[in-house]
């Protein structure tokens, strides 16, 4: 695996080894690799045959600046869990390369997905991300770009900001929430837990599970109390527990719309979010 630094190095080093046209398979993140992230580096390797994953803990997406601040850093051990992975290019640019200096962010026309959920408890969190994801586009000119359903909102995001910018080739894939034994689906934040932590943290995949369950024969509204409620009784400060329409994150009208159940809570200062598809 080669790293890169310089986006204009990464780019010649793209020129020089692959065939123009050639598939390349993208897995933006910000490090503290886990299972989760390798899995989407195996698929994008498998998919494309050619992968290339960043590292960029990007600033300009955390509207808490302790969050930013206590974010896990592990280059060493990232570099490592790649390598036997399988990944052929890691980019790991400075905040400089990232955006320079007269960098004005844009604004992005992301509509309602926007502000709902993660939006309203995190404002301009996804303006951030839109930001680092387009600028990493820019630089990597991906065919296939690998994103996890454990940030479903996101993944609605980032579809989004690939009709604004006009990249319909590009080929985008929601891949599964890799998840502890337990149920709790991995996260970089899981390593700011306890031992005892993890264990009740299974509880957001627990709710997630009761509302599958029974969505289709019990109320929306009394599911998502019952959802707040329990994670209340485990200790957690919930910031929302919600059923909505799987595409465009409204409130839904039925039970037979597609539907996905989402949770967002703090446990022992650690905001932890996760999310299952109902039908
Ligand atoms: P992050 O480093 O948290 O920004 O995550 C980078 C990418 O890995 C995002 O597309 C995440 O959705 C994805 N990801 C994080 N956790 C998991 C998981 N447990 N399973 C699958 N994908 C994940």
């Amino acid at each position: 695996m080669l790293v890169f630094k310089k986006a204009i190095a990464l780019q010649n080093h793209l020129k020089r080894v692959l065939p123009a046209g050639a598939a390349i398979g993208f897995v933006p993140t910000m490090g503290a690799l886990h299972e989760g992230h390798l899995s989407l580096l195996t698929a994008a390797k498998n998919d494309t045959g050619f992968s290339v994953c960043s590292i960029f803990i990007n600033p300009a997406q955390f509207n808490n600046p302790t969050d930013y601040a206590r974010y896990p850093v592990q280059t060493a051990s990232d570099i490592d869990k790649l390598e036997r992975a399988g990944c052929d290019v890691l980019f790991l640019p400075p905040a400089a390369e990232m955006y320079s200096q007269t960098y004005t962010p844009p604004h992005y026309h992301l509509g309602v997905v926007e502000t709902v959920l993660e939006g309203a408890f995190r404002p301009g969190h996804f303006q951030g991300v839109c930001q680092a994801v387009d600028r990493l586009l820019a630089v990597v000119s991906p065919t296939d770009l690998y994103m996890g359903q454990k940030d479903y909102q996101q993944c609605l995001v980032v579809k989004r900001l690939l009709q604004l910018t006009g990249r319909k080739a590009l080929r985008f894939h929601m891949a599964p929430t890799q998840r502890e034994k337990s149920g709790l689906a991995m996260s970089s934040r899981n390593l700011r837990l306890s031992g005892a932590e993890k264990e009740t943290a299974a509880a957001l995949f627990q709710t997630l599970q009761h509302i599958r369950q029974n969505f289709a024969s019990t109320p929306r509204q009394l599911l998502e109390k019952e959802g707040m409620d329990f994670l209340k009784s485990c200790g957690f400060t919930p910031d929302y527990v919600a059923i909505a329409n799987a595409a465009t994150l409204a409130a839904p009208n039925s039970a037979s719309e597609p539907l996905v159940a989402l949770v967002a809570a703090t446990l022992a200062g650690v905001r932890l979010i996760d999310n299952l598809i109902l039908n």
